[in-house]
């Protein structure tokens, strides 16, 4: 129905605008539920397990200046 349509669509763009980038695995985290997240130079970072935060504070730099996103 058109009403059902409509409130996919909302959740959608929610989605899109929500989610942040774990730096350490590149999973997708939303911003809303993330437990994890860590601040670094002013940016905050969000991560879907505590062994990816603790991973990412030990090394900041290795996946900051690393990793683009592009692997191919
Ligand atoms: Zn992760």
């Amino acid at each position: 129905m058109i009403t059902k349509k409509y409130i996919s669509l909302a959740i959608d763009c929610y989605a899109v605008i929500k989610m942040a980038i774990d730096p350490v695995c590149n999973m997708e985290v939303d911003e809303a539920t993330a437990k994890w997240k860590a601040e670094y130079k002013g940016k905050t970072y969000y991560f879907c397990a505590p062994g990816c935060k603790t991973a990412f504070e030990a090394d900041p730099e290795k996946y900051l200046s690393g990793g683009g996103g592009h692997h191919h």
